[in-house]
């Protein structure tokens, strides 16, 4: 069975969670599944590994749980893009629009360092403005976007041509597109 196959017999679909209108996509069952989740970790490092990345940064909260072991399994170092006013010291923000009103994400300043590759990674890509976002405070600190990483890519949103325009020579791997 291909890796994609075993994602869709294994993920779970939620309706109008957690609020109407939205097909939530539990990945909760990928965790529980050590076997699986090896794979998937695997995929995304060879990934990784053709991008050049010299750095991962997850996006908060469910792209901390791949950024970790991805990191782990290539030994570079993880990064954490949190939300307003979570990390402590000097940190960059960048905004970006919501469905309604705008949001902050920040990184520690420290982290930031000029020439640094980095691969941005979640577990689920929508309209891509939360990855755009990231790809911006990234890029605005003089460092790059090797690639961008995620489980699931919700293609009928077009975060594809917004992440390609933004960093044109990034590398895009989504392993499920749905
Ligand atoms: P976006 O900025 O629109 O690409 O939204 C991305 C963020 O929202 C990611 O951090 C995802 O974890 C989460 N997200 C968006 N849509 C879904 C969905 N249908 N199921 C699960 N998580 C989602």
């Amino acid at each position: 069975m291909t890796l994609q196959a075993e994602l869709l017999k294994t993920l779970k679909d939620y309706p109008d969670f957690p609020k109407p209108g939205i097909i939530f996509k539990d990945i909760c069952p990928l965790l529980a599944d050590a076997a699986l989740f090896k794979k998937v970790i695997q995929n995304f490092a060879e990934n990784v590994r053709a991008t050049g990345a010299d750095k991962i940064v997850g996006i908060e909260s469910r792209g901390f749980l791949f950024g970790v072991p991805l990191a782990q399994e290539l030994g570079l170092p993880f990064v954490p893009a949190r939300k307003k006013g979570k990390l402590p010291g000097k940190v960059v923000s960048q905004s970006y629009a919501l469905e309604y009103g705008e949001d902050q994400i920040e990184m520690q300043a420290e982290t930031l360092t000029a020439g640094s590759k980095f691969y941005v990674i979640d577990d689920v890509v929508a309209t891509g403005g939360t990855a755009a976002a990231v790809g911006q405070l990234i890029q605005k600190q003089n460092a790059t976007v090797a690639g961008y990483g995620f489980l699931i890519e919700l293609s009928f949103l077009n975060s594809a041509p917004k992440l390609k325009n933004l960093s044109p020579k990034a590398q895009i791997h989504s392993i499920l597109v749905l």
